[in-house]
């Protein structure tokens, strides 16, 4: 391995951090610099939490990457020159790279209705998670995925001023097991939340959304929840990418058209289990973070990368701080009939957020 080679992570969420933290003990000589428009590292996972008005833990990148002598630049990230090898920051700074490591994650998603940019609210970023106040009134959450429903109990139990409205053109939990969703509606319901599962939404307005067949509905706040979006810096900057802009990886998460970069994490296209791509979630950030990173460690080596193994093992849902979910999955990510629910299920999930924090963190 050459004594400086200069390895570039962009972005410090759950992919980012994995990588740079598995560099940082693997790949000896290296110069390892991590990017992140942020200050701290905040467990993503917890978001709907902050929205509903809990404080949340967050911890200073600056310290967690000095402690493992991993170069820390607070700056967002504004084009790769991918000939050139360099990346500019927003302080009018540049950053030579020899292997960059491209990790940005994902972001809400602004533009797949109309008003959705000008009324609408996000948990995607601790930003918009804080920006949500706790409105008396109805408040509307569209979309009924996971995050959509931890969203829903959370607000439900949370706000007592409050009515929380689910709306979705699908049941929530729709891609769990029977028993998974059967426990999910009982659990909305006993908080009270208002479950629509007959609704699309065709446009947010200041008053409200309105629905597919017409209908307007009144809400003080809606939350959208429905789908994210992903950076388009990776399309700027010419990379092979999809037509929601994630990065377009090889088995090894090198980018097709770039050799010199990898790509981990919600902003990467990641073949999985079964011929289905991977999920955007922590679970799959992790994984391909500390993967990436062993695929860049052989090739500095001259060796070529292992395969990267993977296999969903579990689901998991809060419902509150109470209740939750616990859905055991198949290797595809098809549920399998078992499910943990209640207390126990509450409890698990928590060690499994915490424990998520703790494997992100180098
Ligand atoms: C409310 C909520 C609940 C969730 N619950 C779960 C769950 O229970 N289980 C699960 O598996 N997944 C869950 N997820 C999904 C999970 O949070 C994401 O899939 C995961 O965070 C992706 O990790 P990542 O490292 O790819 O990206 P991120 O965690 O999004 O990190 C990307 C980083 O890049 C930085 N960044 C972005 N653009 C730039 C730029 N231009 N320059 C510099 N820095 C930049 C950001 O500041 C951020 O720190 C949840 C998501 C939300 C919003």
């Amino acid at each position: 391995m050459t004594g400086q080679h200069r390895i570039v992570v962009l972005g410090a969420g759950y992919a980012g951090l994995a990588a740079a933290g598995r560099l940082a003990s693997k790949a000896r000589g290296a110069r390892i610099t991590v990017v992140d428009a942020r200050t701290d590292f905040v467990e993503r996972v917890r978001l709907h939490q902050q929205a509903a008005g809990q404080q949340i833990p967050a911890w200073s990148l600056r310290e967690l990457l000095d402690s493992k002598k991993i170069h820390f630049v607070c700056a967002r990230a504004t084009e790769i020159d991918t000939v050139g090898k360099r990346v500019s920051l927003d302080t009018a700074t540049v950053l030579d790279y020899d292997t960059l490591v491209y990790a940005l994650g994902s972001t809400a998603d602004r533009t797949s209705v109309p008003g959705l940019a000008e009324h609408a609210y996000s948990v995607s970023t601790p930003e918009e998670a804080s920006r949500f106040g706790a409105p008396s009134g109805t408040v509307l959450v569209v979309g009924a995925g996971a995050t959509g429903i931890e969203m829903a109990a959370e607000l439900a139990e949370s706000l007592h001023d409050s009515r929380v409205c689910l709306l979705s053109p699908e049941e929530p939990g729709a891609w769990l097991s029977p028993r998974a969703r059967k426990h999910i509606r009982r659990v909305l319901e006993r908080l009270g939340v208002e479950i629509r599962s007959d609704a699309k939404v065709l446009e947010v307005t200041a008053a409200g959304v309105r629905l597919a067949d017409g209908t307007l509905i009144e809400a003080a706040a809606t939350v959208w929840t429905a789908g994210f979006a992903v950076p388009d810096l990776a399309r700027r900057s010419g990379l092979s990418v999809d037509g929601t802009g994630r990065v377009l990886v090889d088995a090894a998460l090198r980018s097709i058209s770039h050799p010199d970069v990898y790509a981990a994490g919600d902003s990467a296209v990641i073949a999985g289990p079964g011929g289905r791509d991977l999920r955007m979630a922590c679970a799959t950030a992790l994984p391909t973070g500390k993967y990436a990173a062993d695929a860049i460690v052989a090739r500095l080596r001259g060796a070529e990368p292992g395969k990267l193994r993977f296999r969903y093992v579990v689901q998991c849902l809060s419902l509150g701080r109470r209740d939750g979910l616990i859905q055991v999955l198949h290797a595809d990510d098809s549920p399998a009939r078992t499910v943990l629910t209640g207390r126990p299920a509450a409890w698990v999930k928590e060690q499994v957020v915490r424990g998520a924090g703790w494997a992100a963190r180098p």
